[in-house]
Order: C-alpha cells, then sequence, then structure tokens
C-alpha cells in the first residue's frame, strides 16, 4: 500500500498549482485512477479464485457460493451488487475526500511537510497511520454497530455474509463518508500528499484485499498471505471482532472471535445478551 502510495504521488497526481481550485479535469483524473485501483484489487482476485477457480475451495474459509437470484441484493445478486457498490459511490466519495486533501495542501490549509525538510517526522507518520487507519476503523465501525446506524447503514456491507473481494467497499454511500473520513488527520498535523495517499490505499486496497473470502492466494510456489479470518467471522457472526486481530478494541469489549468452539459459545452468549437489551 506504501509502494501504491508512491507511485500515485509520483505519476498519477495532481500538480498543488491545478488544485488550488476544484475543476472537473484533475479530479477526474483522480477519479479514474481510485477506480483503476478498485478494478485491480478486487477485479484480479475475483478472476483468479471465483471465476477461472485457479485455486478451487483451498484456503477458502466458507465454501457456499456468492449469491445470486436473491432479492436482498442490487440486481438479485450478490456479485453485480457489490461491484456497482465498489465502482460507483466508493471511488467517487474516495475521490472526493482525497481532492480536499489536495486542495488543503494547495491553499495551505493544511500544513504540508517534504522529506528532506523532516525526514523523522516523515517517518514517524509513516508508522502511525496503519496503527491510526486500524483505531479509526475499529471505533468507527464498532459505532456503525449500534441502533439505527446499523439498521439504516451499516446492514447493507452485512448482507454479505460470505464475502468476496468485491465486498469489501460494498456499503452503503454514508460508510464510505465515514470510512474515507479518516483522512482529516492530514488537515490537523503537518504531513505530505504521500501520507495522505498511504491513509486512502487502505481502504481503497485494503478492503478488497480483505474481504477475498480465502486465507491466501496461491500463484504458482507462492501462497500471498491475503485474506482476513477474523473479518470474515465478523461477517458470519456479526457482534464480534469489529476491530480484527490489530486491534485492542474487541479486548476491551470481550468481543474477539478466535475461531474455536469456546470463541463460537462466548459469541453466541453475547449476541442473545444484546438482543435482550435491545428488547429492554
Ligand atoms: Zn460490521
Ligand atoms: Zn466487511
Amino acid at each position: 500500500m506504501l509502494a501504491t502510495a508512491v507511485v500515485v504521488w509520483k505519476w498519477f497526481s495532481p500538480s498543488m498549482a491545478d488544485a488550488q481550485s476544484f475543476r472537473l479535469g484533475w479530479m477526474a483524473e483522480i477519479w479514474i485512477r481510485n477506480v483503476a485501483l478498485v478494478c485491480l484489487c478486487a477485479g484480479l482476485p475475483h478472476l483468479w479464485l471465483y471465476v477461472l477457480r485457479r485455486q478451487n475451495d483451498d484456503l477458502r474459509y466458507d465454501a457456499r457460493p456468492l449469491g445470486k437470484g436473491k432479492r436482498l441484493f442490487l440486481f438479485d445478486d450478490q456479485v453485480k451488487d457489490n461491484s456497482f457498490l465498489s465502482l460507483v459511490p466508493a471511488p467517487l466519495i474516495g475521490t472526493l475526500w482525497e481532492s480536499l486533501g489536495w486542495w488543503a495542501y494547495a491553499k495551505g490549509h493544511a500544513s504540508l511537510i517534504s522529506f528532506d525538510d523532516n525526514p523523522i517526522w516523515f517517518v514517524v507518520l509513516l508508522a502511525v497511520i496503519p496503527i491510526w487507519s486500524i483505531l479509526y476503523f475499529s471505533v468507527g465501525h464498532w459505532l456503525l454497530h449500534r441502533g439505527p446506524a446499523y439498521t439504516h447503514v451499516h446492514s447493507w456491507h452485512h448482507k454479505n455474509v460470505n464475502v468476496g473481494p468485491w465486498s469489501g467497499l460494498a456499503m452503503h454511500p454514508a460508510e464510505h463518508v465515514v470510512l474515507y473520513g479518516d483522512v482529516l488527520l492530514f488537515f490537523v498535523i503537518a504531513s505530505h500528499p504521500v501520507h495522505l495517499l498511504f491513509a486512502m490505499m487502505h481502504h481503497t486496497m485494503g478492503a478488497p484485499l480483505s474481504h477475498t473470502g480465502y486465507d491466501g492466494i496461491k500463484v504458482g510456489p507462492l501462497t500471498l498471505p491475503i485474506g482476513d479470518f477474523y473479518h470474515q467471522l465478523h461477517h458470519r457472526f456479526i457482534e464480534c471482532n469489529y476491530g480484527g486481530a490489530e486491534s485492542p478494541l474487541d479486548d476491551w469489549l470481550d468481543s474477539l472471535h478466535d475461531g474455536t468452539q469456546a470463541g463460537d459459545e462466548k459469541i453466541s452468549t453475547r449476541r442473545r445478551s444484546l438482543s435482550a437489551a435491545k428488547r429492554g
């Protein structure tokens, strides 16, 4: 994700002169590049794993097929529903957030640093971004599971009990606004566009790649560890693993499902007590 952020900054980003004012030209270029990134990160794994079935169900978490003919989904089809939401609202809202960032750098509303001027802060911030991203996602995601936020917004993402790469960004557009909103950090602390892009890649690339439905993708003798067991369990059992393995949130909430029988029993009890509390 960091390497992609550097390549994008070097060759696929607007100039500071262009970003002085919001214009369709440079914003459309960002949008096209973001659509292309989603196509690569969701489309390629989908092609490999679900169309060509290059490794059949080897390393797959849940071997049941993705939903077809189900009225729950847009176009009655899980893959069409998921790819529509990943390709239309997701890159559009990501592009608007990113454009706001470029404009803020260009106008001096966000303070801009360079590696040469501030090498230590530059590197420290690169290390902070994955932590910030995980914490922001964990807390935001847990809040999306509460009350009307779940019923009206986050339930769209949870139509997917079993997931594929296109499911990662398949969510209500209001959730895209929240998801990419972590870039607000760069309005209050000094940063470089590579930092902004690195944070964005956690969603544009990270969301599809964490929803492959497989524990890894086999390419020749290599197994690329692309997938997220804990998040797969979140889609199956819902009231667990809001943050995943790296986040402390599930330890605090005692909501970590580790995939064992004991985890199953713990989360069944949690779900029963949450629905009892809801009934009052
Ligand atoms: Zn959720
Ligand atoms: Zn998910």
